[in-house]
């Protein structure tokens, strides 16, 4: 298990924050002195649901590590969503206590009024050399939000066992060792930013950077600096990062194509990778960007190899994870890897289950060149930016709209965006359908949705094409788009 594994490395450097770095000892000692706190006055945290709302870096690596030690299941939040996001992971998950970083407290304070939670803050500081024993294999660790067809997004449990499992396929599949150095730009409320690029690296004693979130000339530099070994992201990073090359001037450019020649390996998943972006990043770094295939309730189930990549293809069973096609060819998954169940939810952890394999909802082929995915079973999941949200989930919030009298939401390809979340709105009769601009939208819809369920394409339609059972026709619903991509927000 990960906390049995950190005392290996005590002596190397753990993570390295805007604050500075922070050694595999300090990171035991902190997130034991933080499990103090958590457990004081000598309670039972064992099976209790604790939120994190912390800054990445030190803060939020001692208080995951901090749940662990005091066998209690750390639940991620993003400090950015907005309060009913926050509101249903919490009340959802039914968490008894709030960790947050000094510059969440607020939000956390919030949180724990409304939910009846104790906030403890976590600065990082307290130490406590009082050894504490792990919890057990099959303890329940980590609840992910993760969205699906139907209603808000529930919680996908995995146990210490199954992330152990996934850590250490990416090592052998990924040769990690403890020289290698990684930085981290996604969020940490999915399982690509937590478990692949800040808790992997713990796996071996190798050191994860955190600045904090993404900025490309970062990002481009830190490449530059020779010091990094690995870089792993979704698409639309690497769309990102080709722009911010595109607009850099002669001798930027140079010097940040050379540098990223130096790392070892490039990993791209959680959404296809366009092939103009995989060709682009190689006349640019030199690299062929290694895809592989992953899910919330799965870590990572598919991957090209270090010896053999495919482009358009997401390549091969990982290690210990076994792979088949049903006669819908619709991909299923098996594994020590795979999620235990959804928080509280019997009935679609059954449902989503045939004798033992796990059906994915996503549609796939199989031949020489490995897996290569068709797309989904279900059009109402949308992947953008490399998140994944639910249509449905879109269009209840926007039907809460005063003036909306019905919508559809649909995703609407994209080349930086995988796709984009695009909502056609009909309004109410005595509305005033001027008041549907993509700002109005925007900003209402922010403050009910997290930033990637936000539409970036509005319509206002006056009906929308339903079959004879009076269904909508997301197909057509999303050509209606076509013509206006490209000139929303
Ligand atoms: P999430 O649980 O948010 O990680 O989303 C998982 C879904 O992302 C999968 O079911 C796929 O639909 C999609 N996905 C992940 N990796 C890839 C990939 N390399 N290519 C295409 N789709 C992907």
């Amino acid at each position: 298990m990960l906390l049995d594994r950190l005392r290996s490395s005590i002596d190397r450097i753990a993570l390295l924050d805007p604050e500075g770095s922070l050694s595999y000892l300090s990171l035991i000692e902190r997130s034991q002195g933080l499990c103090e706190e958590l457990c004081a006055p000598n309670l039972d945290r064992r099976g209790e649901r604790v939120a994190i709302l912390c800054r990445p870096g030190r803060e939020f690596t001692i208080a995951i590590l901090a749940v662990w030690w005091a066998g209690a299941i750390a639940v991620p939040l993003h400090p950015e969503h907005p309060g009913p996001e926050l509101d249903h992971v919490v009340a959802d998950s039914r968490c008894s206590t709030i960790i947050c970083s000094p510059q969440y407290a607020q939000s956390a304070a919030g949180l724990a009024a409304t939910h009846d939670l104790r906030a403890v803050e976590c600065d990082g500081r307290r130490r406590s050399t009082t050894s504490r024993p792990s919890p057990a294999a099959e303890d329940d660790a980590l609840i992910v939000y993760t969205s699906g067809t139907t209603g808000r997004p529930k919680g996908v449990v995995h146990t210490h066992a199954s992330l152990a499992a996934q850590m250490s396929g990416m090592v052998e599949a990924w040769d990690w060792t403890a020289d290698d150095r990684i930085i981290c730009v996604l969020p940490l409320h999915h399982v690509h930013g937590l478990v692949n690029v800040t808790l992997t690296p713990l796996w071996v004693g190798a050191l994860c950077e955190s600045p904090g979130g993404f900025d490309a000339g970062h990002v481009w530099n830190r490449m530059a600096s020779g010091d990094l070994t690995l870089f792993m992201a979704v698409p639309t990073v690497y769309a990102r990062l080709i722009s911010a090359w595109e607009s850099a001037d002669a001798s930027t450019r140079a010097r940040w194509s050379e540098g990223a020649r130096r790392l070892r390996l490039m990993v791209s998943g959680s959404a296809a990778l366009p092939v103009s972006v995989l060709d682009r990043w190689q006349e640019l770094t030199g690299h062929v960007l290694l895809e592989r295939y992953g899910m919330t309730e799965l870590g990572m189930a598919l991957g090209n190899t270090l010896e053999r990549r495919v482009p358009g293809h997401v390549g091969w069973p990982f290690p210990g994870v076994e792979a088949m096609l049903d006669e819908e060819s619709q991909l299923r998954i098996r594994g020590p890897q795979v999620f235990d169940r959804y928080w509280n939810r019997p009935a679609e952890t059954a449902a989503s289950f045939i004798d033992g394999w796990f059906c994915t909802g996503d549609i796939a082929e199989f031949d020489e060149q490995g897996y290569r995915l068709l797309g989904r079973a279900s059009v109402d999941i949308l992947k953008t930016g490399g998140e994944k949200v639910s249509a449905l989930e879109i269009e209840e919030v926007f039907r809460t709209h005063p003036a909306v009298a019905d919508c559809a939401v649909v995703g609407v390809a994209d080349a930086e965006w995988g796709q984009r979340v695009a909502i056609a709105i009909i309004p109410t009769p005595d509305s005033d359908a001027d008041e549907f601009t993509l700002e109005h939208v925007r900003s209402w819809g922010r403050r009910l949705l997290s930033a990637p369920k936000v539409p970036s394409l509005v319509l206002v339609v006056d009906g929308l094409p339903r079959n004879a059972m009076g269904k909508v026709v997301k197909t057509e619903v999303a050509a209606m788009f076509q013509p206006a991509a490209g000139t929303g927000g």
